[in-house]
């Protein structure tokens, strides 16, 4: 089983203050109920607070980031107290210390977390834009673009939620594959098991990861590097309920043919009505897993998309 990975084996970075540090500049916390309660009980975290990082203290004046001549500081609103070269540096030091990491949560809006919309100032403290980047997320954005990143406020859609969560298992999975020494069999195998994962997301990106295994002249590290980028990103587009669909009529053909003429009507049925929005996910991928115990397909029960993360993380119940 794809999502069959120990709680103690999947590290999660996460902004301090979103489970519960009180690290912020008021000397209070933002807990994340959706980390805390539900993910937190499948990963382990390892919180990073880079502004106490780098020596700021609790409580402590607010900072933010400032646009002088193109160039973007973090310091106070008045300028003082520059901590933008510290807070790369102690995030290209983490990127350095944590390739195990499997994803990582930032704290929106915040000048040093913020992963993307973070409110940039003139320097007499005008609000010139929202498209800032933390200056510590930057860095570990920037050393593994791979990495699977999300922001709290994000994870309240369920889409974006569950896509996140499924990211992380996925890359993980790709992390085991890596660490147990990976050949050119391995790797055409573990693109099979993401097939119908990949065809729920982009159908284009699909064939083109295909047709890059089948290079001949590359070297597997290269081809390696290339797949895995390939996929992460094919992974970060929003899988709609028409790929979804397309997805499950195609899982269906193939093995409607064991199917009796009442089942098939069933699941047509039950993809039909996703498709048109009026039950969610969860209930037609329960019937073709209830066949697949019925009708064992060996290829079909291995692909992640039915079993991508733990059930009980119950995120295909809400779209
Ligand atoms: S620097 Fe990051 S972890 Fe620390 S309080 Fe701000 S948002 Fe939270």
């Amino acid at each position: 089983m794809i999502h069959s990975i120990d709680k103690k084996d999947l590290h999660i970075g996460i902004s301090a203050c979103l489970i519960g540090e009180k690290v912020r500049f008021d000397a209070s916390n933002k807990p994340s109920n959706f980390c805390i309660k539900e993910l937190g009980q499948h990963v382990t975290y390892k919180s990073f607070c880079p502004e106490v990082a780098v020596g700021l203290p609790i409580p402590r004046p607010t900072i933010r980031q400032i646009k002088t001549d193109n160039l973007i500081s973090v310091a106070r609103p008045d300028g003082t107290g520059d901590v933008t070269e510290a807070l790369s540096a102690y995030g290209k030091k983490v990127a350095s210390m944590t390739k195990h990491l499997s994803g990582y949560v930032f704290c929106a809006k915040s000048p040093s977390c913020g992963m993307e919309r973070v409110k940039v100032y003139s320097p007499e403290g005008n609000a010139l834009a929202s498209d800032g980047i933390g200056a510590f997320a930057k860095e570990i954005m920037l050393a593994n673009p791979s990495l699977p990143c999300e922001e709290n406020g994000r994870l309240n859609d369920p889409l974006i939620r569950e896509n996140f969560v499924a990211r992380i298992y996925a890359y993980k999975h790709w992390q085991n594959l890596v660490a147990s020494g990976l050949t050119k069999h391995k790797l055409t195998t573990f693109h099979s098991q993401y097939k119908y994962t990949v065809m729920s997301h982009d159908l284009v990106a699909y064939k083109k990861l295909g047709q890059l295994l089948a290079s001949a002249d590359m070297s597997l590290e290269l081809m390696a590097e290339t797949y895995i980028a390939g996929l992460m990103a094919a992974l970060k587009i929003k899988a709609t309920r028409k790929m979804h669909a397309n997805t499950l009529a195609h899982i269906q053909g193939y093995f409607s043919k064991h199917l009796k003429s009442n089942e098939r009507q069933e699941l047509c049925q039950q993809i039909d009505a996703y498709r048109k929005g009026l039950i969610p996910l969860f209930a037609p991928l329960t019937l073709i897993k209830h066949y697949l115990l019925q009708y064992p397909k060996d290829y079909l029960s291995k692909q992640a998309y039915l079993s991508p993360y733990p059930d009980e993380l119950r995120l295909r119940y809400a779209y």
